[in-house]
């Protein structure tokens, strides 16, 4: 009962952040989808954790649909007033996808920002 007692939080904290990345995907799932951006594949991998595959949509639609991710994230952190871990959850997975990292959406958003201030708008 002890053991089970203790990993209780470690659970927990997995739950939590499995559910800050669901809410995230949704956030891109919604934009693309707002945007009539078609999205071919919803996936999950080991190590990247819940992914979606889509037609890569005009500059603006990919930089609105790569920022409704982190943006999902960041007003979930507001949850944090009545669950203070949830929050916490959502603020470091808005981070950690906010990041100029390989195949981040913080690359992303970074690449499309640089595109459309050279006025590459067709794609
Ligand atoms: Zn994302």
């Amino acid at each position: 009962m002890f053991l089970v007692r203790s990993l209780q939080p470690f659970f927990s904290g997995i739950g939590l952040g499995i559910l800050a990345m669901i809410l995230h995907e949704c956030g891109h799932l919604v934009a693309a989808a707002a945007l009539d951006v078609r999205i071919r594949k919803v996936g999950m991998k080991w190590n990247k954790g819940l992914f979606t595959v889509r037609d890569q949509g005009t500059v603006h639609q990919n930089l609105l649909i790569a920022l409704a991710g982190p943006l999902v994230n960041l007003l979930l952190v507001a949850s944090g007033a009545w669950y203070p871990v949830f929050g916490l959850a959502n603020l470091c997975y808005a981070l950690a996808n906010s990041l100029p990292i390989e195949g981040s959406d913080g690359l992303r958003i970074a690449d499309c920002w640089r595109r459309i201030r050279r006025g590459e708008l067709a794609n």
